[in-house]
């Protein structure tokens, strides 16, 4: 395997029902081709940049995976990286400032987050820890069966757009590495401008394909699995946000190679340049409902 062939894990690609789709954020029909992998291809969309698979399998084959034939790997998937996940996760939500957030917030009461993609709940348990009311949403069936019995979370295990959550219930909404899974990330994006309060926060992670890996390792970047039906970057996933209406707060990259692809010293090199320059493998992206 060459390097860099070590790739995020996916459900295996599969021959599904597929659709062509006029490209999510700006309606163009105009695509050339982006990356190609194995068993499956992306393109970016002519008039905006947007990378996207298309043809895509249908919302309906795309639930299957999560809730049906593959919700038990992803369970076993999550289970076996969880500490990680969270180590990285926290990492990131300190960097893009949500600490002296909490600070605000807490002055006004006890606020109320909303956890998008929240896996096993690790990282709601903690912030309710925190003090926080906490709220996820999880496809995923096993994943939200065991976020309840084994953490005591709240857990709607449906997608956001169909878990009727009140108008401006949550000060703040976390989405990590979700958006990229979604067929329709724009309704996503909508639904949670909806429920947030007016001034609220929404906190988006996901990768970047503008980063330097994705330059590197196209079609063999590890983000690009199957499971992903969009990759953003930074100027396509920023321009979804506010054609929602978002403000823009903050934007954040990491991860300038994956451990394994290079020698320890270039790395670390790679990881400072990738944080401090903005081509980093994954971003942040914190943006404001205004108020
Ligand atoms: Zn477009």
């Amino acid at each position: 395997m060459k390097k860099g062939a070590v790739k995020t894990w996916s459900t295996p690609a599969v021959q599904e029902e597929q659709r062509l789709i006029p490209c999510t954020l700006c309606g163009g029909r105009g695509f050339r081709p982006a990356l190609s992998c194995e068993g499956f291809a992306y393109v970016r969309c002519t008039g905006c940049g947007l990378v996207q698979m298309n043809p895509q399998p249908l919302h309906s084959e795309v639930h299957k995976r999560y809730r049906e034939e593959h919700g038990k790997d992803y369970l076993a998937y999550e289970l076996a990286n969880e500490k990680n996940f969270l180590r990285l996760q926290e990492l990131a939500l300190s960097d893009a400032g949500f600490t002296a957030l909490e600070g605000e917030l807490f002055a006004a009461g006890i606020p109320k987050i909303l956890d998008a993609g929240c896996a096993t709940g690790a990282l709601l348990e903690k912030l309710r820890n925190r003090g926080w009311e906490v709220q996820g949403v999880e496809l995923s069936l096993p994943q939200a069966d065991y976020a309840g019995k084994a953490r005591n979370i709240n857990v709607r295990s449906l997608p956001l757009e169909e878990s009727y959550f009140n108008g401006g219930e949550f000060q703040v909404i976390l989405a990590s590495h979700l958006i990229e899974h979604l067929n329709n990330p724009g309704a996503f994006v909508r639904e949670a401008y909806r429920i947030l309060s007016p001034g609220g926060h929404f906190f988006v992670t996901t990768p970047n394909i503008a980063g330097f890996q994705a330059r590197l390792f196209k079609g063999r970047w590890r983000s690009a699995i199957f499971d992903h039906l969009y990759l953003f970057s930074v100027k396509t996933l920023s321009l979804l946000l506010s054609q929602s209406g978002f403000a823009l707060e903050k934007i954040i990259t990491w991860g300038g190679l994956a451990a394994g692809t290079a020698p320890p010293f270039l790395k670390y090199w790679a990881d400072r340049g990738a944080k401090k320059f903005g081509f980093g493998d994954v971003m942040l992206i914190r943006v404001k409902k205004p108020r």
